[in-house]
């Protein structure tokens, strides 16, 4: 069954014939040339300190033939993009899902993290000069580049904490400060940081203080001081940086959109690209379901004389398995749709829901695959491992869940109040009215 004959049918009708048979191409190259060509990958990164100055001569073989399919740049939604393939956000949604069961497929088609999000706002608010300089050269894949927002000494996920200093002097930007997780930085092909700072700490307004200026990775004064790890894992050549300012100095040129619009930058970044990881880790937990299938019925490995798969408890966790992907699925192709029928601002709700919900599910299935392998489940014999760890952090990466959940919670509840509280005590009152006119007594006091 290729992969357009499994789009959800809420999801049909939203979905061009052309887009049908991208995602079919899409399946083919994922199942068929990337994910086999990993292990090429990461032999090709070697060990040590190569792994950071090195560039996988599979990823330029895989990307070269993306291009010649026309996989290239699907992420860009043609509602809001004029740069990109020309698919909605509900297509790539189905795409970038074959794309997340793959740790090399979404660089090879030039639709990976953070370079997506770093692109969508070139593309919106880049000038011309900006455009030309940093964004051609990403939307061809030539170079990478990384979003550096977290820093050590503030609590982050609160973004008026941001610290780093972007000081005006004369006709220049003078930047001091540290950052770190500044994923994709180590990568030798990362060639620009976008830096988020405060131009104008005073500003009475919190929302007003921020910039965002583009950095030349070589700036003289930016130090990379170490990558750090995610459950052990390097990440690398990607990595996440932890980075130092010190008296960098930038061209007015280098600022993007104009001082004191930082907010409405990462606000804006965060738009459709909001979803990106949400929709490729739908991927991941199909692929977890695939494993545990797999080692559920090998014949070699039984227990007390039975497959796995004849006991019942393991039956429970495919079904379980199967409710919470196709759930998480719908979750994710909805607010693909609304983004597509307005913007990303009139989907707040959907797109919280998506990111709060899929890592959670995701993570429950992968436990699960895990636990199905035994001891091979938490070593580097499966991608089991290295899955649960890169979706754990999306519970925290990109806005920590508790955050997405309090601003839900008061939207949900400031909308709803009003009215929830009329209906019910009208309700509460018709409901005497009834009770009376039919010789009973009135029971609201209850
Ligand atoms: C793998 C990975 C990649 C990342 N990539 C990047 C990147 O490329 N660029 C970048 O700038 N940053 C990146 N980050 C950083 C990420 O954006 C931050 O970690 C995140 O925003 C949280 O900020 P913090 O770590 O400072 O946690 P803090 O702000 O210190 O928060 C700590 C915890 O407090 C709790 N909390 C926060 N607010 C509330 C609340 N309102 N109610 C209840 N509890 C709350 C949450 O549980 C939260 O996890 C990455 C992180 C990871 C793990």
């Amino acid at each position: 069954m290729s992969a357009s004959t499994r789009i959800p049918v809420i999801a049909q009708p939203f979905v061009s014939e052309r887009a049908k048979k991208t995602l079919d191409l899409v399946e083919e190259f994922v199942e068929k040339e990337c994910i086999p060509a990993e292990a090429v990958f990461s032999a090709q990164l070697g060990e040590g300190e190569k792994r950071w100055q090195t560039t996988p001569a599979v990823m330029e073989e895989l990307k070269a033939k993306a291009k010649k399919l026309g996989l290239w740049n699907m992420f860009l939604a043609k509602s809001h993009f004029k740069e990109g393939a020309g698919y909605s956000n509900v297509e790539y949604g189905l795409m970038a899902e074959i794309l997340g069961k793959s740790k090399v497929a979404s660089e090879a088609t030039n639709n990976a993290a953070p370079d997506t999000g770093n692109m969508e706002v070139l593309a919106k608010y880049g000038n011309e000069a900006q455009k030309k300089e940093w964004l051609a050269p990403l939307l061809e894949g030539k170079i990478r580049s990384a979003f550096l927002m977290t820093e050590p000494d503030v609590a982050s996920s609160d973004a008026t904490n941001i610290e780093l200093e972007i000081r005006r002097e004369g006709n220049e930007y003078v930047l001091n400060g540290s950052k770190w997780w500044s994923s994709g930085a180590g990568d030798p092909r990362c060639k620009v940081y976008l830096v988020m700072g405060k131009s104008d700490p005073k500003n009475t307004d919190t929302y007003r203080q921020q910039s965002v200026v583009l950095c030349p990775a070589d700036a003289p004064g930016v130090t990379v001081h170490r990558m750090l790890h995610v459950y052990g894992y390097d990440d690398a050549p990607h990595g996440h940086g932890h980075i130092t300012f010190k008296n960098v100095r930038l061209p007015l040129s280098s600022m993007v959109l104009g001082e004191g619009r930082g907010f409405e930058i990462i606000q804006g970044r965060l738009g459709p690209g909001r979803i990106h990881h949400a929709m490729r880790t739908i991927g991941a937990a199909e692929k977890a379901l695939e494993w545990m299938i797999a080692r559920v019925n090998d014949e070699r490995k039984k227990t007390f004389g039975k497959a796995l798969s004849s006991h019942g408890v393991i039956l429970e966790w495919i079904a379980k398995s199967r409710i919470e992907v196709d759930a998480a699925r719908l979750i994710v192709l909805n607010a693909a749709i609304k983004i597509d029928q307005g913007d990303a601002k009139a989907a707040l709700k959907e797109i919280a829901e998506a990111k709060v919900l899929v890592p959670q599910s995701a993570l429950a299935i992968i436990d699960r695959a895990v636990q199905a392998y035994g001891a091979a489940g938490v070593c580097q014999d499966t991608p089991l491992a290295y899955m649960w760890a890169g979706i754990r952090t999306l519970r925290i990466a990109d806005g920590p869940d508790e955050v997405h959940l309090q601003q839900m919670g008061r939207r949900e509840n400031e909308s709803r109040k009003k009215e929830v509280i009329a209906k019910l005590k009208w309700q509460q009152q018709e409901s005497d009215r009834l009770l009376i006119a039919s010789g009973f007594k009135a029971k609201s006091h209850l």
